[in-house]
């Protein structure tokens, strides 16, 4: 171990590359696209030093083509969970005491080969597993994932350095404690950056962790989990189960070594989650640390002050970028009548002028959505929609399955503020206006702040400064992220640390600091150098 006090590098954002016409990112990413599509992988599940084939296997396919196989990935039972928990406990021994700055060394060595030699296949893997284009994987994948393992080692290094202050002939010091036993890490499909951070920063922090990632992810998590090995991670700090997520859940809650639980999800099932550790309090050594960043309803209000056109390229950009699969989705869209005319003939004239297709074509900006029952459950709401009385879809509304799970990006317009579409999480592409009256300002800003239970994202457009500083106060606590003039989607890790609250999550902002602390246990040593021999205080004499 080395005596030095080592400052780890200051981090900067990975730069989004162009993947225009003729550039090397784009050659690269449909060789490693085609080679991965006509290859058959076999994904075991990771426990320890152990690659396990269960033989209980599921097929993966790309949901724009989902009748071709990409492989298999092989699932655990509940003596796989008790092996993986048992795995952490060994890991845990010499991973706990690894010094910092060795276990910084091998995030950011993860982060290197992200941005070097895995790029291409982390973003070609993303592109066939979550169908992303090949930007959004490349904002995604490859950029959201680097910055996060650069600046999480960074937050790392700024969490050890804060230190209390000593009094006189005493020295106070606070040790970042890993959590004693193992954290359990479960991810959505949408995002393989987050996919990649909730476990690593875990990781990072000292502790040992159970990853479960979602069945609809699995194929390019194993890019993660090829990188996280290439980087020097040693066997058993991260165990990868896949499987059915009930069972691995209540196995895994069922262990008194449970320290905590890194979700991002949505809103049912974290409630569940929290709800069964509640049930089983008793039997842990620890209060599990619960951090989870869920469902939202995001929305955006637009002023009559608003510049129309970035308004709609905010709503096209907010509601349909990877088909509306952003947990920051614009979903709800509030215009006022004197200008709703032009902004949705101008949405009209836009939306039209998008593709929809493969990602391996790269003029779709849509391409399809996830899986069959996502696919059925915006079918179904749109069937609804036409039904209703108070809603009308007046841009978009087909949907095909026959070779992907295609829906074309659709508005709904409603006369109903409180419709069932402007409150319930849809995710996916399809968002409703509704149009008020200009005078109406004040309580449409409140309907925005009590329609939903979430508070993820929001934005509002307006070129008025006090029509802004007077609307920011009112929507103060239905959005953990706000966003003036701009989409609400698309954060950026150091620069936009991410998560909302009510229904939303803990709000403990990935990618930041704050996340990083609900991973550390401090402990206070205070020192006394000559210590007080007679325990009478001056004021007894
Ligand atoms: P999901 O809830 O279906 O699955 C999330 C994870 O939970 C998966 O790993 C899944 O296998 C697991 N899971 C499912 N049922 C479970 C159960 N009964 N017990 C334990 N685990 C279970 O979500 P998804 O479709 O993968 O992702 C979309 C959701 O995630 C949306 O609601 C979205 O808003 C949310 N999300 C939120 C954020 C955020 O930062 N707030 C980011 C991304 C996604």
């Amino acid at each position: 171990m080395s005596n030095s006090i080592y400052k780890v590098p200051l981090p900067k954002n990975e730069k989004v590359l162009s993947y225009k016409n003729g550039s090397n990112e784009k050659k690269l990413v449909l060789f490693e696209y085609k080679k991965m599509l006509n290859e058959k992988v076999e994904i075991p599940i990771f426990i320890g030093k152990n690659k396990i084939f269960t033989g209980n296997t599921e097929k993966m396919s790309p949901p724009h083509d989902h009748n071709h196989t990409l492989g298999v990935y092989h699932k655990c039972n509940s003596s796989h969970v008790k092996d993986a928990i048992n795995s952490c406990l060994k890991a845990k021994k010499k991973w706990s005491k690894m010094p910092w700055y060795s276990r910084a060394s091998i995030f950011l060595k993860a982060a290197e080969l992200i941005a070097g030699p895995y790029r291409a296949k982390i973003n070609a893997s993303t592109m066939l597993a979550q169908s992303k284009t090949a930007h959004q994987a490349e904002i995604d994948s490859a950029c959201e994932l680097i910055d996060f393992l650069r600046f999480n080692v960074y937050y790392m290094q700024q969490i050890y350095s804060n230190q209390p202050e000593s009094s006189s002939g005493v020295w106070n010091k606070l040790e970042y404690r890993p959590l004693e036993g193992f954290v359990y890490a479960i991810t959505p499909f949408n995002f393989t950056a987050i996919a990649g951070n909730l476990p690593s920063c875990v990781a990072m922090m000292g502790n040992v962790v159970i990853w479960k990632p979602s069945d609809y992810q699995v194929f390019s998590a194993k890019i993660i989990i090829d990188v996280f090995k290439e980087a020097g991670l040693p066997n058993g700090v991260i165990n990868v189960i896949f499987g059915d997520p009930e069972m691995i859940t209540n196995s895994i809650i069922k262990s008194k070594d449970l320290s905590g639980i890194h979700y991002t999800g949505s809103t049912e099932v974290f409630k569940s989650i929290w709800r069964k550790i509640g049930q089983n309090i008793d039997i842990y050594k620890s209060y599990p640390r619960i951090v989870g960043e869920t469902g939202g309803k995001d929305f955006i209000i637009a002023h009559q002050s608003a510049n129309k056109e970035a308004l709609v390229s905010g709503i096209i950009r907010g509601a349909f970028e990877f088909q509306g699969q952003k947990c920051s989705a614009a979903s709800r869209i509030y215009i006022p009548k004197s200008i709703s005319k032009t902004v949705l003939n101008l949405l009209k004239k836009e939306i039209k002028t998008l593709k929809m297709g493969s990602p391996e074509s790269f003029n779709n900006f849509i391409t399809s959505v996830i899986h069959k029952k996502a696919f059925e459950r915006i079918k179904k709401t749109i069937e609804k929609i036409k039904k209703d009385k108070d809603a009308e879809i007046i841009i978009g509304g087909n949907c095909n399955s026959s070779k992907g799970y295609f829906i074309e990006p659709t508005i709904v317009l409603t006369t109903n503020p409180k419709y069932f579409t402007m409150e319930k999480e849809l995710f996916g592409p399809l968002a409703t206006v509704y149009i008020f009256d200009d005078k109406d300002w004040d309580s449409t800003l409140k309907l925005v702040d009590d329609t939903s239970i979430y508070a993820l994202t929001g934005a509002i457009y307006s070129q008025n400064r006090y029509i802004l500083e007077k609307s920011m106060s009112k929507l103060k606590n239905c959005a953990g992220n706000f966003y003036i003039n701009d989409k609400p989607t698309g954060a950026v890790v150091g620069q936009q640390p991410f998560g909302g609250a009510r229904a939303s999550g803990t709000n403990d902002k990935a990618g930041s600091s704050y996340n990083l602390i609900r991973w550390t246990s401090p402990r206070l040593i205070k020192e006394t150098f000559v210590p007080e021999e007679n325990y009478r205080y001056p004021f007894l004499e």
